[in-house]
Parts: structure tokens; C-alpha cells; sequence
């Protein structure tokens, strides 16, 4: 029993421990007035975005339009204008259709390479299959690399992988393909490859769609081609620079739309009012992976449900309190994850002139800290490319440098199509390079909710003051980007 009677006053003690701490706890949070935005609202947030139900919230799918419609109805809770299309009811509303115009191949795609007047020409599903494919028609010049080079711009290139090379090693140079905007990559086909290949039952290459009206440029098409060993050996001999074509005829299958989420709150000086600041970050992510045994939902929690929820707490921050001098858009953009056409319609029809966008506040994965930097501090992309870090660090933002300057984080996210307009726009975040990015394994249960709680919370302050003030950033000379 004795043991019995010490265990029970300890018990009890700790039981009044635990009542003391949480209320004191609870009452500390709640008591503390600096932090307007509360754990249980950002844990409401994400359990929401980022469960199973909403199905990973796959790019242009009816998932990623219940997200546009949710994060809509709070930015309408927290008291926004809505700066969307007009609702059902003709009422103005949040949400923005996308509309998305989809291709389907009328036919097998051909590789033809011109040697002389000669056309040298192997066929899709008999000599090769495809695992990229961003555009009906990739044309460029003959390249053979190595797995550690990068590519020319334009180029068509055959890439020498070492036999044993991994996926992480093909997804590398796909990568600084992508960002040296060649126009192709051709590998030796897997054994994976080759076995679907052999099957005859590959199906023709999806297109992605492309938002309706806007054709894009020859030079956003990219495709990663993998050839059976004798049409590899073939085109690897051919004469460096030889002309190499790859795509087929299309039609029109149907329409398709992706959803941006749109809030505003506008400015109160009259003059300032012209002006607009966006704090934006993208709601979409890649679904639910097909064939796949155990965890097949993206659920996406870090990416990029963490950076809509810091948006969404930022809205309600900055609604609740006095109106900012300057207009600020809050906006939930996508199909990141497929091309970014959100945020490609968006500035197509940009709710102010782009000169009279002050900057453009990206979220994305912030919800886990990053053990590269100091403590509750978050990173900014292309940090050294304007002067609006350093300007929002002085004002007390937790800011410092991207830490990971060779994975290219500036260029990829929504913050980039703006920043190819003009627009003085970056990312926000802190992405340690986990191993869940873009697996079904990026669960809420894995948010560091105190540590989102705490960055957040220390983002207001430097927005009201940019929401407040006449400083308008510049990019450093030189460092503004070019296509
Ligand atoms: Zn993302």
C-alpha cells in the first residue's frame, strides 16, 4: 500500500502541477497580448489543409478548390474585402478561377534528329518512353554531358550516368536542366522503363495543362526522354550541335481550371492606398500518388499548408488592428506544384498596375524549424538580390540569408513569376531540407507548431511597418532576374 501512498501524493502533485502550468500556461498565452496569433489557430488551420480528407489538394483538382474556398471563407471571417471573382450568388467574393486550357497528343511523338537533309527519327514507345513532358514540341541542339555538368541554355542533352547513379542523381541534373533552361535531357532508359516500355502498354505523355490564352514560350517546354540502349548509343554519336526535335501533334480535351484564394485589406491614406503589398503563398499540392501501396495522400503539411496558414494568420493579425496606410493583398495561389499557373494568371491580371506592387511576401515550408539557422529564425530566398531583407531585419524582422543557395530556392516558387515581372518578390522560410519534401510523409503530426507559432508572430511587426511606410525596395544592381 505504502508505495501506493507516496505515488498518490506525487500524484496529486503533479496532477496540481499540471493544472497550475496550463492554466498559468493557457493564461500566459492567453495573457500575452504580443502574440496575437495563437497555437490553437494555426493547429486549427492545419489539421484542416494538410488531413487526409482534403485528398493532398492536387493541382487543378476539386481538393485544391475546397482549399481556395476555405482559406476564402476565413479571410472573409477575419473581416478582408474580397478581391476574387463574384460568387453563385453574383455576391463579390475570394475565390479566382483559373481557367486551364488541356492538350492531349493526337499521335505517338517522334525524336527526329536532322543530320544533313537526313532525319534520323526514333518512336515514342518502340525506342523510348518519356518522364517529363512540359509542352507538345521541344526542339534544341545535340549536347553530351556528364551526370555532374549542366547543360546549355537551348541544348538537347544525352547525359552519361554512371551505371550505378540513383534517382537523386537524375533528379539533380533534371534540376540544373530545368534552371540553365535547356530544352531537353535524354538518359539511358531504367529497368523500370524498360519493362513498361517492352509491355506495349505506355500510355501517350500527359500534357499539363496551360492557363487558357496564354500559349507560353518555347522556352518554358522541357522534357526528360528515356532511350532503349541502341537508340541512346545512336543519337550519343551524333555530331555535337546536331538540330533535335521531339513532340507530336495535339488537340483540345476540354477545359480544366485551378483556384487562387484572394483577401484584401484596403489601405487608409488615400495616396499610400495606390500602393500594394502581397503576402501570398500556394495551396495546392501533388494529390494522391497512383498505384501505390500504404500512405498514397501528399498531404502536404510543410509544403505548402505551413504557408498558407502563416498567410491566413497574417490576415487575421493585420484585420483585426487598425487599417495599414498601403493596400494589402493576401493571396493563396494554384498549381504551384505543376507550373504555377496561379500565380501566372494572377499577375496576367493583376488586381493593381505591377509598378505599384511594393513586394511580394512569399510563404513556403515554414513549418519545421531549419537547423542550418539560429533558432526561431526564418530565411529569405534571393536575400542579397534586393534590399528588402535587410530592410525588414532592421525593422526586427527573424530573417537571414537562404542558407541553401545551390538548390535554387528563388526560382522555385510563385515568388519567381513575379519577380520575372518586376515585381520585388521572395520566399519566406524555413525548409531544412527534410526528407518528407514532396512525400506522403510531410504529415502535420511532423509541424513544430510552437516554432510557426513563434515565427509568425514575429513577421507582423515588420509588415505593419512596410504596410505603413513609403520605403520601397529596389532590387541590387545587377541581381534583378531575367528569363
Ligand atoms: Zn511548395
Amino acid at each position: 500500500m505504502n508505495s501506493v501512498r507516496p505515488y498518490t501524493s506525487r500524484a496529486i502533485a503533479l496532477v496540481l502541477f499540471i493544472v497550475i502550468q496550463s492554466h498559468f500556461g493557457l493564461a500566459q498565452q492567453s495573457a500575452r497580448t504580443d502574440l496575437t496569433i495563437l497555437e490553437r489557430n494555426i493547429r486549427a488551420e492545419m489539421n484542416f489543409l494538410a488531413s487526409d480528407a482534403m485528398q493532398g489538394r492536387g493541382s487543378a483538382t476539386g481538393y485544391e478548390r475546397i482549399a481556395a474556398e476555405y482559406i476564402g471563407s476565413q479571410f472573409r471571417q477575419f473581416g478582408l474585402e474580397p478581391a476574387g471573382e463574384p460568387d453563385a450568388s453574383g455576391a463579390p467574393g475570394f475565390v479566382q478561377r483559373v481557367p486551364l486550357q488541356v492538350l492531349k497528343f493526337q499521335e505517338r511523338p517522334m525524336l527526329v534528329a536532322m543530320v544533313g537533309s537526313q532525319a534520323r527519327r526514333w518512336e515514342y514507345g518502340r525506342d523510348l518512353l518519356v518522364s517529363v513532358m512540359r509542352g507538345p514540341q521541344v526542339n534544341g541542339d545535340l549536347q553530351v554531358i556528364d551526370a555532374d555538368d549542366t547543360p546549355a541554355k537551348g541544348a538537347f542533352a544525352v547525359v552519361r550516368l554512371p551505371a550505378n547513379a540513383d534517382r537523386q542523381k537524375r533528379q539533380d541534373v533534371t534540376r540544373r536542366a530545368r534552371l540553365a533552361r535547356a530544352a531537353a535531357l535524354i538518359f539511358l532508359e531504367t529497368e523500370a522503363n524498360k519493362q513498361l516500355r517492352e509491355s506495349g502498354k505506355a500510355r501517350l505523355p500527359e500534357l499539363p495543362p496551360r492557363v487558357q490564352g496564354n500559349a507560353g514560350s518555347a522556352s518554358d517546354a522541357f522534357a526528360v526522354l528515356n532511350l532503349r540502349q541502341q537508340a541512346f548509343d545512336e543519337i550519343s554519336t551524333l555530331p555535337a550541335g546536331t538540330r533535335i526535335e521531339f513532340g507530336a501533334a495535339t488537340q483540345d480535351d476540354g477545359a480544366a481550371a485551378t483556384w487562387n484564394a484572394v483577401g484584401m485589406i484596403r489601405g487608409s491614406d488615400p495616396e499610400a492606398a495606390k500602393e500594394a503589398i502581397f503576402l501570398s503563398a500556394h495551396l495546392d499540392h501533388l494529390g494522391v500518388a497512383e498505384e501505390t501501396a500504404g500512405d498514397a495522400i501528399y498531404n502536404g503539411a510543410d509544403d505548402d499548408a505551413s504557408g498558407c496558414v502563416s498567410v491566413l494568420e497574417l490576415a487575421r493579425a493585420l484585420g483585426l488592428g487598425p487599417k495599414p496606410k498601403r493596400t494589402i493583398y493576401f493571396v493563396a495561389f494554384g498549381s504551384e506544384e505543376r507550373g504555377g499557373w496561379g500565380a501566372q494568371y494572377f499577375v496576367a491580371h493583376s488586381p493593381v498596375p505591377l509598378d505599384h506592387i511594393v513586394a511580394d511576401l512569399n510563404f513556403e515550408m515554414l513549418g519545421r524549424p531549419d537547423a542550418k539557422v539560429s533558432a526561431n529564425t526564418l530565411w529569405l530566398t534571393g536575400f542579397d538580390r534586393s534590399n528588402l531583407g535587410a530592410e525588414l531585419v532592421r525593422r526586427g524582422a527573424l530573417l537571414v540569408a537562404d542558407p541553401h543557395p545551390e538548390q535554387n530556392f528563388f526560382q522555385r516558387s510563385d515568388n519567381y513569376t513575379l519577380a520575372l515581372r518586376g515585381v520585388i518578390a521572395h520566399t519566406v522560410s524555413s525548409f531544412g531540407l527534410h526528407t518528407d519534401y514532396h512525400r506522403p510523409s510531410d504529415e502535420a503530426s511532423k509541424i513544430d507548431f510552437a516554432f510557426m507559432t513563434h515565427s509568425i508572430n514575429s513577421m507582423i511587426a515588420p509588415v505593419k511597418w512596410l504596410a505603413n511606410s513609403s520605403f520601397r525596395p529596389a532590387w541590387e544592381p545587377g541581381k534583378a532576374p531575367t528569363r
